[in-house]
């Protein structure tokens, strides 16, 4: 079953068409990441999906109620946990999740529950009884999501999850987003670390211009876009147009006395590369191997021309 499905979804800002007809389709118990230039519509299409604001056009469903018609249902089946913490500073952990209990309504004994079970879970009982102020960013994030959790959500809206954490913190946010979706609740996932969406995302869509301009996993994404290449570095500009001549599809790489040699990097075509070469006497200073990645596959499909790479 779909947790989230969007046909044609529209959506303006006066004269600004932000969305132009999105299609996605999430399944259940999975990840998806929609990964866009700022300003591409993924904060718009989040608002929509959480009933925040309404779509033009089009029609959405999330946990198989539809956002219009049914934005209650809606409400109650996710989870948003935004840019901007919901985190109460003036209360400790413990009262900002005894605080969510009671309006999810779950009652004295089971709200106590749920909230001793996700400080445990989120590894913030020795910080309970203390207030938020004094939580570090990763703390913070941690108790926002466990807010988040108190209800129970199908379906979470997760914006940027790991802005501004340390490398650790994101791991261990990375880590429970793991572990929710193995029991099985779905994440909608926007971030502009394209190393998350790759870690974590089942499926991947790429919003450019107001529509979807690619969908699939990781891997399917990259193998769309062509990009892998041997660096040649030189010292010497006679062994570079040496090299220019006999390497074939080589192109000089802008400025510095480098060439680019489409390769998928595995070692017997470096090993026939670098032996034609040296039967040719051409010196090369160092080389290093590339392969694209989703910051390739997103600047090549987001139109930004400064790093696509050239097959
Ligand atoms: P970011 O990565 O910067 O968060 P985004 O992909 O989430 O960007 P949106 O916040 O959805 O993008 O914004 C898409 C476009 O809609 C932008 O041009 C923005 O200026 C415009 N926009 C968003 N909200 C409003 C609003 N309330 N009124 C007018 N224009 C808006």
């Amino acid at each position: 079953m779909n947790a989230i499905k969007a046909t044609g979804l529209r959506r303006s800002y006066g004269d600004n068409e932000v969305l132009k007809g999105v299609d996605l389709n999430v399944q259940r118990g999975t990840v998806f990441s929609l990964l866009g230039a700022n300003g591409a519509g993924k904060t718009t299409a989040v608002k929509i999906l959480s009933t925040l604001i309404r779509a033009h056009g089009g029609s959405a469903s999330v946990a198989g109620h539809d956002v219009a018609n049914d934005p209650d249902a809606v409400r109650a089946a996710i989870g948003v946990t935004g840019q901007f913490s919901a985190v109460d500073n003036l209360m400790t952990g413990r009262e900002n999740l005894k605080l969510m209990a009671d309006l999810h309504h779950l009652g004295k004994v089971a709200g106590k529950r749920r909230a001793e079970q996700l400080l445990e879970q989120f590894d913030l009982v020795d910080a309970a009884d203390k207030s938020a102020s004094t939580y570090s960013g990763g703390m913070r994030r941690r108790l926002d999501l466990a807010m988040t959790l108190v209800g129970s959500p199908q379906v979470i809206f997760l914006d940027e999850p790991t802005t501004g954490l340390d490398p650790r913190s994101r791991r261990t946010m990375w880590q429970i987003v793991r572990e929710l979706v193995a029991s099985g609740v779905t994440i909608f996932l926007t971030t502009q670390y394209l190393e998350e969406a790759d870690e974590l995302a089942d499926r991947i869509a790429v919003l450019d211009h107001g529509k979807i301009v690619a969908e699939g996993t990781a891997d399917e994404l990259k193998r769309r876009i062509p990009g892998g290449h041997v660096l040649l570095q030189f010292t010497d500009p006679r062994h570079l147009d040496a090299a220019l001549r006999i390497v074939r599809n080589a192109s000089r790489d802008g400025e510095a006395l480098a060439l680019r040699v489409p390769s998928d990097g595995s070692v017997s075509s470096l090993k026939t590369l670098l032996d034609r070469l040296d039967e040719n006497s051409v010196l090369v200073d160092s080389l290093s191997t590339h392969t694209p990645d989703l910051d390739d596959v997103f600047l090549a499909l987001t139109g930004n021309p400064d790093k696509v790479v050239q097959s």
